[in-house]
């Protein structure tokens, strides 16, 4: 089952007297049936030592991480990360260990780890090494800290989120006084680097249980995401919807496919639905107005997280436009596209929202979830046939505009936005002279008008 890379490795590393051991994910994924892509290697050999077998045996050597103790060795075109026996030293700011030292036993180096499924280590012929129950654990289906919750949580506050991750993408459960641990440090989270945050958030939001992980882990997660606080419990106050936003959300997000611009904009849609029923809305059929609190909300989280300007504008795109409504004609959806600024892939991903917002609907909303699907049929139609949706395709410029005796300026985009709407509508072909025709037409008309 081990990849043969990592078998080589280990046994350069243990051909030269340096006790070796497979550590971490690979162990855990594999127990469970999974295989993993990234393999760890734990060593009793210094970096440098180890280094040195790699490059005798012809090996290209990283030094990613040698303050940790870390080296990058690629076999075959295969990284593999391999790591000093070590411990960390006292932790400082709840982050950082103050110094990492080297130790001399594999046990002494599966202590530091995080949770008990983590903490296993393989090797062919020695077999398994299982001091904290690991593998139990992973029969049982629960994430549990090795040693002391408290203290552990209290070192790293990053494992809080981590534990959250691991039920995303496990299905696992939380054993009962590692959340304890983790809701007395979560306090902690925000002395960690809001893009280890995103990072682990992004990944907890990819993982097939992450409406799961969502509904169960929401009093850990509030410390990084307060807003799902109010989505909590709050009701639906539709005759159709009968369950609470956050579970409704949690719904959406394992309903999508996985990709994260979809996943964030499920975890969003909905935000701004407690807001909008405080500020007044009805709240007996509609919220009025929720998905541009919900926008606000996503703005604001985006924001704190750091999250890069391109992704967060698309995600935002999503939230606002979630629901609204586009008829299944080819027109519409073009117009849709125009809009989206002919990001084809972004109306995808429309598609696919709705499709999940649909299908929470308890009773499933059938109708939505059909007309979902024959939107993405027309995208595929007007993909296939090449039509035009976006100023990119239109068969005239802004020069030609500008030729045409429009002065230059927000009067060019206008133009070519006319040009754009006729051509969507039928009324003029996408060729350069009829365009033409129509944007000299359309200037006269306007001048007309002044
Ligand atoms: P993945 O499948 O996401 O790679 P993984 O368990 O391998 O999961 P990594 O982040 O690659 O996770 O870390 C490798 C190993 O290092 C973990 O299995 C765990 O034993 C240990 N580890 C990683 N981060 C921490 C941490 N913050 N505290 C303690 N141990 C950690
Ligand atoms: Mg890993």
């Amino acid at each position: 089952e081990l990849p043969p890379y990592a078998t080589e490795a280990l046994a350069a590393l243990e051909a030269a007297g340096h006790e070796s051991w497979v550590v971490g994910g690979f162990v855990r994924d594999a127990l469970l049936g999974r295989t993993s892509s990234d393999v760890d290697i734990a060593t009793r050999a210094f970096w440098r030592e180890a280094r040195g077998v790699f490059e005798d045996c012809g090996w290209h050597v990283h030094e990613t991480g040698t303050a940790h103790g870390t080296i990058t060795v690629v076999i075959d075109g295969h990284a593999l990360e391999v790591t000093t026996f070590r411990s960390d030293g006292p932790y400082e700011d709840a982050r950082h260990p103050q110094r990492v030292s080297f130790v001399r036993t594999i046990e002494e180096d599966l202590a530091r780890r995080d949770f008990t499924v983590n903490a296993l280590a393989y090797h062919p012929e020695r077999g398994l090494l299982d001091p904290f129950g690991g593998r139990f654990d992973i029969e049982t289906r629960m994430i549990r800290a090795v040693g002391d919750p408290d203290r552990r949580f209290a070192e790293d506050a990053l494992r809080i989120l981590r534990a959250c991750r691991f039920v995303a993408q496990l299905g696992f459960s939380i054993d009962e006084d590692t959340y304890r641990g983790m809701l007395a440090n979560k306090g902690l989270l925000p002395l960690i680097s809001v893009e280890r945050v995103a990072h682990e958030l992004s990944a907890l939001l990819l993982g097939p249980f992450a409406g799961d992980a969502l509904m169960s882990t929401v009093d850990a997660l509030s410390a990084v995401l307060p807003e799902l606080v109010s989505m909590k419990g709050f009701e639906q106050r539709t005759p159709y919807h009968i369950y609470d936003v956050l579970e409704h959300t949690a719904r959406v997000i394992d309903g999508v496919p996985a990709y994260p611009l979809v996943r964030w904009a499920a975890l969003f849609h909905d935000m701004g639905k407690p807001a909008a029923f405080f500020a007044g809305n009805d709240g007996v059929g509609h919220f009025y107005g929720h998905a541009r609190i919900s926008v606000e909300l996503a703005r604001g989280i985006m924001r704190r997280l750091s999250m890069p300007g391109s992704f967060s504008e698309r995600v935002l795109e999503l939230v606002e436009r979630h629901d609204d409504d586009i008829a299944s004609t080819s027109k519409a959806v073009k117009r849709a596209l125009a809009r989206l600024g002919g990001d084809a892939e972004l109306f995808a991903a429309l598609c696919d929202l709705k499709r999940g917002d649909a299908q929470a609907q308890a009773p499933r909303c059938i109708e939505r979830v059909a007309l979902a699907d024959e939107l993405e049929r027309i995208l595929d139609g007007i993909l296939s046939e090449n039509e035009a949706f976006s100023l990119k395709q239109l068969a005239l410029g802004g020069r030609d505009v500008i030729a045409l005796g429009i002065e230059q300026g927000p009067r060019v985009g206008q133009a070519l936005n006319a040009a754009l709407e006729a051509v969507i509508d039928g009324h003029v072909s996408n060729d350069r002279d009829e365009l033409r025709a129509f944007v000299a037409a359309w200037r006269t008309e306007r001048e007309d008008v002044r």
